[in-house]
């Protein structure tokens, strides 16, 4: 049987212990108030067993993992059609790069950057009665919890300081990839970045992409093609131009958000999530994407 619990226990102590080289994201004002200290991990397996240790239970900004949720109701609402308007190719770029999309005529590279996420958020504006409560719903469902709010200060700080999401969410329209109002579909992006939410809410939310779709609650969400699409997209674009990196280190589908956290599974057996601010100079946590490594490592159990 796998010794989860003492894995977890030998990683959060030598994490503990390694010296602090990353860096708080501070791009987002209210990003930056956070102590670059914090360390939690939180695991569970396909049997809902839960294992963690340090601040797996202190909330914190989700950011771009909220990226895979809106994805996943997006495919909810019109299927396949989304990538129409989307790819589902590594950008080799940093989250915010806009180079690639004005060389591909609009269409983003992926769903997981910034520009696909925002053509995502165009999408569910347009699918969705009340886009920002029914995608918070869609997420207190997956996870069974009703306590999962959006954090309004940062949602605010993102939209006062987000010229990059502007420009992007722009040249979307200007090629005819967003069919709302720049302003609407970024009023949503800034929300849905901004979900509060621990290492332990993570999980439960992840369930699904270890579960062939369904929930903690056995209702099925999305099929068994859609979580093979989405698990697809988190191993090869979910770690920003660190994607070969981290399959390379830990060998899971995963993605990253730039408040420090870092979510990563393996079908059918466990989804674990990891929360350090301290960021690498690819955006990535750097003590998170450590302590997935020797996950991966002491317990032998990796795609690969
Ligand atoms: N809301 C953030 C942005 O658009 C998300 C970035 C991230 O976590 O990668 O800049």
């Amino acid at each position: 049987m796998v010794v989860f619990q003492q894995h977890l226990d030998r990683i959060y102590k030598e994490i503990i212990a390694l010296p602090n080289t990353g860096k708080v994201a501070s791009y987002i004002p209210e990003l930056a108030t956070v102590s670059a200290t914090k360390f939690g991990i939180h695991l569970m397996d396909i049997n809902q067993n839960i294992f963690s240790n340090g601040d797996s239970q202190e909330k914190f900004s989700v950011q771009s993992i909220s990226k895979v949720l809106s994805l996943s109701m997006a495919l909810q609402c019109i299927g396949e059609n989304v990538w129409e308007r989307v790819d589902v190719e590594p950008s080799g770029d940093p989250f915010n790069h806009l180079s690639l999309l004005e060389l591909e005529n609009g269409i983003p590279r992926n769903p997981l950057i910034n520009a696909g996420a925002i053509v995502i958020a165009d999408i569910l504006v347009s699918q969705l009665e009340n886009p920002k409560e029914d995608f918070l719903k869609f997420v207190r469902v997956l996870a069974n919890d009703t306590s999962i709010t959006y954090d309004k200060n940062v949602a605010k700080s993102e939209k006062e300081t987000g010229f990059k999401n502007y420009a992007a969410a722009n040249l979307l329209k200007s090629y005819g990839n967003l069919n709302n109002d720049v302003e609407t579909v970024l009023d949503f992006y800034f929300h849905q970045c901004s979900l509060h939410m621990n290492c332990a809410q993570l999980c439960d939310v992840f369930y699904l992409y270890i579960n062939r779709g369904k929930c903690k609650r056995d209702v099925a969400h999305l099929n068994i093609n859609q979580i093979k699409r989405v698990n697809a997209l988190m191993l090869t674009c979910g770690f920003y131009d660190e994607a070969g990196e981290f399959a390379f280190e830990v060998g899971l589908p995963g993605k990253s958000g730039v408040g420090g956290g870092i979510v990563a599974l393996l079908p059918n057996k466990f989804c674990v999530a990891t929360w350090s601010p301290a960021l690498n100079k690819k955006g990535n946590s750097a003590k998170g994407m450590a302590a997935l490594e020797q996950l991966t490592t002491l317990s032998e159990l990796s795609i690969f």
